[in-house]
């Protein structure tokens, strides 16, 4: 049993990282394993290059210095990382610890299991029409892992909520122009970014959907609608990028013994899900006022820790101390 750890943690977006970091502060032994080839989860898969302003203590962090930062807070405690690996089982053994099972054919022990799986995985919900398809990549984008390319070029945005918001600011300092349609009136983002939006360069068009894309080997125009009186307009465009969420099977948790509810895992005030020892934490769990944020996915990492730690040994307190008062 000299290889089995405290925690498993499951999922290296920012609410495994830092939970693993506090797992670290608590001098527990623990693992994190991801099915991507990196850290960072959503992060760094699909904003490395967003600015991001809500995280405690940065007035302004890009997400790849966030997702460093959080690499090399969790790397003073040398975890066992196993990246590139899906979990695909998890099993509670007859001695109540717990046998997570991977793609690679890779069996991992742990005492308990922080879930940190955000959305599970990152398909984009895409656009119903199929005639799109053939220009992904080309102009059609769900996402911007680089602004490089829009330099001096011109973005349709499609979308009302943060992802979508968030793109046209970024964008428009540094394309030649930048559209935003959304099939509302309202908006379902931050409020302060709707506002820089409204007083910034970006033109709104509100009660319009994208209808098709044209151009020859690559978007050159847009066709959007209004969708009251279905009157048709054709922007020349360089990009059209689609912000519609993402879709997320997570159905093979109830699987493994798991509660769900909507697609996330409810948990209690101590990040405990209804198995004991399977903790969850960040975007994949639901409880009265969850808010999917960066921020909130870190204190809930801790918190789950810190109950872990009194899970596998009750003479523990849950309450860590301060940082301040460890010998570093
Ligand atoms: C475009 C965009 C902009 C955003 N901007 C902000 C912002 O400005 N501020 C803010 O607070 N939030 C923002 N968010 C939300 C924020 O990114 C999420 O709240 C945050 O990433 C959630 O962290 P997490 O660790 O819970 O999950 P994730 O970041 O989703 O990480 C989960 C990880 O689990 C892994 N995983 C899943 N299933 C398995 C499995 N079976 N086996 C192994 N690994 C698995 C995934 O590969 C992933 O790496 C934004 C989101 C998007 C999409």
């Amino acid at each position: 049993m000299d290889d089995i750890f405290d925690v498993a943690i499951v999922g290296a977006g920012p609410a495994g990282l830092f939970a693993g970091f506090y797992a670290g502060l608590r001098g527990m032994k623990f693992t994190i394993i991801d099915s991507l080839e990196a850290i960072g989860g959503q992060v760094a898969a699909m904003y490395p290059e967003k600015d991001i302003f809500d995280v405690a203590g940065f007035p302004r962090i890009s997400g790849k210095e966030l997702v460093k930062n959080l690499g090399d807070q969790v790397n003073r405690f040398h975890p066992s990382m196993a990246l590139g690996e899906k979990v695909t089982n998890l099993i509670k053994r007859a001695d109540a610890t717990f046998e997570l099972q991977t793609d690679k054919n890779h069996q991992i022990f742990s005492r308990t299991v922080l879930l940190t799986l955000g959305m599970g995985s990152f398909t984009p919900k895409k656009h119903p029409n199929m005639d799109l398809v053939p220009y992904e990549n080309k102009g059609v984008q769900y996402g911007i892992l680089s602004l490089e390319p829009f330099k001096g070029k011109r973005a349709l945005i499609v979308g009302g909520g943060d992802s979508a918001v968030d793109w046209a600011l970024m964008l428009e300092p540094i394309c030649s122009k930048v559209t935003l349609i959304h099939r509302r009136d309202e908006f379902r983002a931050h409020e302060d970014s709707v506002k820089k939006l409204r007083s910034s360069r970006c033109e709104i068009k509100l009660w319009y959907e994208l209808a098709t894309v044209r151009g020859e080997g690559k978007v050159e125009q847009a066709v959007v609608f209004e969708n009251h009186t279905k009157a048709e307009e054709t922007l020349n465009v360089d990009f059209v990028v689609l912000n519609f969420g993402f879709q997320a099977s997570l159905t093979f948790l109830k699987d493994w013994g798991l509660t769900l509810e909507k697609n996330k895992i409810p948990v209690n005030p101590k990040m405990e899900t209804n198995m004991p020892g399977i903790y969850a934490a960040g975007d994949i769990v639901t409880h009265p006022g969850k808010l999917d944020l960066i921020a909130t996915g870190f204190s809930e990492g801790a918190t789950a820790i810190n109950f872990a730690k009194a899970y596998i040994n009750p003479n523990e307190r849950a309450a860590p101390g301060h940082s301040s008062n460890l010998k570093w």
